[in-house]
C-alpha cells in the first residue's frame, strides 16, 4: 500500500476546486533515491574477481550512490512518472514551432535491429558499412530534399546545427581574411537563433518586422554592409507565414558579401514542395526530430543535420561519409579534402539511432508522401485558424498560414484571464498547452501547430475544448481558470522559479 499514496493534491482537494468530474488516484511519487533502499540490488551478479592492480589505486572505495529497486519497482516508479505527463501518443500536444507529430512504430522497429542499435562507435569501418550506407542514403535525401550539396550530420539538435552552421559561415569569412562581426536576426526569431550567433562570438543585431508578420526589407537592407556575417531568417517564420521576400532576402545578404542562414526547424511546412537550397539559402539546419518524426527527447537525443551552399561545404566539420571501390568510408581527418573542415562537433559520428528512425520516415513516405506531409501539415493549420478564428483573435488575419496558427490575447481584452490562464484550462480539457507568448513579436501569443498526423476528428475536439473555454472566459468564469489545472498531478507551479532556481541535485 505504501506505492499507492494518495499524494500531494489530495482527492478531497480535487473534489472540492475541480469544475467537473471525479478523479483517480494520485500517486505522489518520490524521487527513485527515495524509494530505493542502499542494501538492496535489483540484479544478481556474481561477485567479481577483482584484479584491482591495473586500477593504479583508482578503484573506488565508497559506494557508487545508485538506489537499489526490484525490477517491478523500478519499472512502476518509471511508469507512473509517464503517467503524470502528457504524451504525445496520448492525445494532440499542438506545441507551436515544435512539430509534435506521430512517431511511427516502424521507425522504432528498424532502429531496433541489432546491427543498428548494438553498433559501437569505435568499430573498425570495415564491420559497419551497412551503417554507414544509411547515413550515406540519409545525407543523399536530406540533399535532394533542400536542393544544397553537402551535408553535416552530426549536430545532436536544431540549436547545435545552428552553430555548425555559424561556424562554417565563420570559417569561410576567416579564410578570405575577411573578420565580419554583425549576425542579423529577426525580432521574431527563436531565442536559439540570438543566441548561437552570441555563443559564436557575433554581436546581434535585431532586423525588423512589417506588421504583416515578415522581415523588413528595408530595415534589413540598411543593416547590411561590410560588418554583416550573417543572416538568420526561419522560413516558414515563427508567425507560421512564408516570407515572400526570401529571395529578395538572398540577393540583398549576398551582395553585402555575408551568408543566408536559414533556420530549418519549421521544415515540415514545405519539404517535397520547396527546395530551400533554390531560395538562395547558404546553410538550414533540419530537426529530424520535427520534420522526420523521431522522438522529441528530453533534451536529447536529437539529430540537427546542417545542409551547407558550395561555398560553405569545404568548411563542413569531420567526419562525413565517402564511398568508393573499397565501399564505405569516414573521413575523420582535417587533411586532403577536409583540410578546410571547421573542427569537429561531437566524439563521435552523431546520433546513429535517429539517423535509422529519420531515414525509415523517409522512405516509407517516398517523395509523394513527404510532399503531402506538407500539404497536411498546412491544411490542418489552417482548418485551425478558421475555426478558433470565431472566438479567438488570430495575430495575422489576412491570408492562409503555413504549418501552424498563431493567436494573440486580444479577445481576452477585459476578461481578466490571460494567456497563462488558457494554456493551464486546456490541461483540465487533456490536451498540451500551445505554444504561449512566444514569438515575442506578438502580444500574449498563442501559436498552435496541429501537424499532419491528427485526425480531424482530434482537431475538433481540440478546437471545440478551446472554444467552449473562450466561450466561458467572456462569459466571466474566471474561477475555471484562475486555478487551472485541476485535474493534473500538480496544480499552478512556479515556472520562473523552476527555471531561475532549478534543484538538480538530490542530497539525502
Ligand atoms: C525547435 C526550434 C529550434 C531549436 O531546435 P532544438 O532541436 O530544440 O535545439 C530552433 N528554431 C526554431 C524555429 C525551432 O522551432
Amino acid at each position: 500500500m505504501n506505492m499507492l499514496n494518495v499524494g500531494r493534491v489530495t482527492r478531497s482537494e480535487l473534489a472540492a476546486d475541480a469544475p467537473s468530474e471525479a478523479h483517480g488516484i494520485v500517486h505522489d511519487e518520490p524521487l527513485i533515491f527515495e524509494l530505493g533502499g542502499w542494501e538492496k540490488t535489483g540484479v544478481d551478479l556474481p561477485d567479481p574477481e577483482l584484479d584491482a592492480g591495473d586500477l593504479a589505486g583508482l578503484l573506488r572505495q565508497a559506494p557508487i550512490g545508485l538506489p537499489g529497486l526490484s525490477e517491478p519497482e523500478t519499472l512502476r516508479h518509471y511508469v507512473r512518472l509517464s503517467q503524470k505527463n502528457h504524451a504525445i501518443d496520448l492525445a494532440m500536444y499542438p506545441l507551436g514551432s515544435c512539430t509534435m507529430k506521430h512517431n511511427p512504430r516502424l521507425n522504432e522497429k528498424i532502429a531496433r535491429l541489432p546491427g543498428f542499435a548494438d553498433l559501437h562507435p569505435m568499430q573498425p569501418v570495415s564491420t559497419v558499412q551497412g551503417a554507414l550506407a544509411v547515413m550515406d542514403l540519409l545525407a543523399h535525401w536530406l540533399k535532394t530534399l533542400t536542393g544544397l550539396p553537402a551535408v553535416a550530420l552530426s549536430p545532436k539538435a536544431g540549436a547545435h546545427g545552428e552553430l555548425c552552421g555559424l561556424l562554417a559561415i565563420r570559417a569561410a569569412h576567416e579564410a578570405r581574411g575577411d573578420a565580419r562581426r554583425k549576425v542579423l536576426v529577426p525580432s521574431s526569431a527563436h531565442g536559439t537563433n540570438p543566441a548561437t550567433a552570441a555563443l559564436a562570438g557575433y554581436q546581434v543585431e535585431e532586423i525588423a518586422q512589417t506588421p504583416n508578420g515578415r522581415v523588413d526589407l528595408a530595415d534589413l537592407a540598411a543593416k547590411l554592409g561590410p560588418e554583416a556575417a550573417a543572416v538568420m531568417v526561419t522560413n516558414p517564420n515563427t508567425c507560421g507565414l512564408f516570407e515572400r521576400d526570401v529571395l529578395e532576402i538572398a540577393r540583398l545578404t549576398h551582395e553585402a558579401g555575408a551568408y543566408f542562414y536559414c533556420d530549418g526547424a519549421n521544415f515540415n511546412a514545405i519539404v517535397g514542395r520547396v527546395r530551400p537550397g533554390d531560395l538562395g539559402v547558404d546553410a538550414m539546419h533540419i530537426n529530424l526530430h520535427k520534420t522526420f518524426s523521431t522522438p522529441h527527447g528530453g533534451g536529447g537525443p536529437g539529430a540537427g543535420p546542417v545542409v551547407l551552399s558550395q561555398a560553405l561545404a569545404p568548411y563542413a566539420p569531420t567526419p562525413w561519409v565517402v564511398s568508393g571501390a573499397a565501399g564505405f568510408d569516414l573521413v575523420e581527418e582535417r587533411r586532403g579534402e577536409a583540410a578546410s573542415a571547421f573542427g569537429r562537433l561531437c566524439a563521435f559520428h552523431g546520433q546513429m539511432g535517429m539517423y535509422v528512425r529519420a531515414l525509415t520516415y523517409m522512405m516509407s513516405h517516398g517523395a509523394d508522401g513527404l510532399r503531402q506531409v506538407a500539404d497536411d501539415a498546412v491544411l490542418s493549420a489552417n482548418y485551425v485558424k478558421a475555426r478558433l478564428s470565431e472566438a479567438m483573435t488570430a495575430a495575422f488575419p489576412d491570408g492562409p498560414c503555413m504549418h501552424e496558427a498563431l493567436f494573440d490575447d486580444r479577445w481576452l481584452e477585459g476578461t481578466g484571464v490571460t494567456t497563462l490562464d488558457i494554456a493551464k484550462a486546456l490541461i483540465d480539457q487533456g490536451f498540451h498547452p500551445m505554444t504561449m507568448y512566444f514569438p515575442l513579436v506578438v502580444h500574449g501569443a498563442m501559436l498552435i501547430e496541429p501537424t499532419e498526423t491528427e485526425p480531424k476528428r482530434e482537431i475538433d475536439r481540440f478546437c471545440d475544448a478551446l472554444l467552449d473555454l473562450a466561450a466561458a472566459a467572456k462569459a466571466g468564469e474566471t474561477a475555471k481558470f484562475k486555478g487551472a489545472p485541476f485535474k493534473a498531478p500538480l496544480r499552478r507551479l512556479d515556472e520562473t522559479a523552476a527555471a531561475r532556481k532549478p534543484r538538480l541535485r538530490w542530497t539525502p
